[in-house]
Parts: structure tokens; sequence; C-alpha cells
């Protein structure tokens, strides 16, 4: 049973990873969609339409890398730190570590002896690993790699944004807003859609809700984009 277990929260691992790009493509297709939605709005010509897209596609890719970037780092800096803390405080005073293990084994329902046992042999096996797991939290030292992180979820992003950028580049400016709010509903529910399952997470609410969310998205920018063009 506990093999199971494992197995499943590790298939969940995984899952949170592709959760994440979807999430990532997600926020590009709506905030590229969107700009593009006013702009297009607004009334500007093509090549400033097509331009402003390509710069929301860097610049949003640009900043979720150096979000993700930090994220990671800050996360692992803190873990090390943590870790490092524990290492101290187990070299320098076993026996209180020993007794702290002790006295949270015994507070999750171990009696006086079972816990002094269990204590004992965790810190035989790994010690810093038993206080790291019940103590801090941390189950697995996170492997992310901070560049990696931060380059996947540019990745994802533009794959997002790429879309209503192309379509601006091939749709003739009259049906652009047309074309871009269909196709970005449509992308919307299928990026809802694949996040559900991934989190085994019932679809129709799901894509409901992210459909209206980018209706509203589009229909606000477009509304806004028109109100500016009209006013400079
Ligand atoms: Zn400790």
């Amino acid at each position: 049973m506990s093999q199971s277990w494992h197995k499943e929260k590790h298939f969940s691992n995984r899952n949170n990873w592709l959760r994440a790009g979807v999430l990532g493509a997600n926020d590009g297709l709506i905030s590229t969609a969107s700009l593009l939605m006013g702009m297009a709005a607004a009334d500007p010509n093509h090549h400033t339409l097509l331009l402003s897209g390509i710069a929301a596609m860097i610049s949003g890719a640009a900043s979720m890398a150096a979000g993700e970037y930090v994220s990671v780092s800050s996360q692992r800096d803190t873990e090390a730190a943590d870790l490092r803390k524990e290492m101290d405080s187990l070299t320098k005073y076993p026996e209180v570590e020993l007794e702290e293990l002790t006295a949270i084994y015994r507070q999750r329902g171990l009696d006086e002896n079972l816990a002094q046992q269990v204590a004992q042999a965790m810190t035989k096996h790994n010690a810093l690993e038993a206080h790291a797991r019940e103590e801090i939290g941390i189950t697995e030292v996170s492997k992310a790699n901070p560049l990696q992180a931060a380059f996947a979820s540019a990745l994802a992003f533009s794959c997002g944004a790429i879309m209503p950028v192309l379509l601006s580049f091939l749709t003739s400016s009259i049906w652009l807003m047309m074309v871009l709010a269909i196709t970005t509903i449509l992308g919307l529910a299928i990026l809802g859609c694949i996040s559900a399952h991934l989190g085994g997470a019932p679809k129709s609410p799901a894509v409901i809700r992210i459909v209206i969310l980018g209706a509203f998205a589009l229909a606000l920018t477009s509304i806004m984009g028109h109100i500016l063009g009209i006013i400079f």
C-alpha cells in the first residue's frame, strides 16, 4: 500500500511540472491576445500591431523567466540554509537533536519507547534526512535548476503567445479581432481541458471558468483600446 502511495505521489509531481507549463502557455495566450485585441481596437496599422505582439511575447517570456529564476533560486537558498543550520546543530548538539526527534514522534502518537527506538534508528540511518523531513518538512531536496526552470517557463509562455502573434501576421486587419477572439477562446478551452486532465479535476468547470475569464479579458482590452483610440 505504501508503495502505491509513493508511486502516486511521484506521478503527481511530474504532473505539476506539466501543469505549470500549461499555465504558462495560458498566460502567454491570454496576455498577448488581449494586448493585440486592444491594439487592433485602437486601430493602429498592421505593422505596429505586429511589432507590439512580438514585443509582448518577448517581454512576457522574459518576465516569466526572471520571476521563475528568482523564485526557484530563493527556494533553493532557503532549503540549503535550513539544512546547513540543521547539520551544524546535529554536529554540535547530537543529544538535543535526538531528544527533539523523539519528541516529534511522541507528538505523532508513538509511545515513549517506540518514539525513542524510531528516533535512534532514523538518526543512525541518516540523521540529517530525518530532521529535514520531520522538522523542516523537506521531503526531497528540490532538484529544480533555476536556469532550467526559467527557460521552461519562458518557453511555455512563448508557446501560448506565438499563436495570436502568428494570426495577426496572417490575418488582414478587418477580420483580425474576430479571428483573435475565436481562436483565443478555443485555445484557452483546450489548455483548460489539458490542465484539468493533468490535475485529475473535472473538465467542464475548468473550461467554463477559463473561457469566461478569457472572454472578459479580451472584451475589456478591446473596449479600452477602442476608447483610448478615440481619445488619443
Ligand atoms: Zn533537528
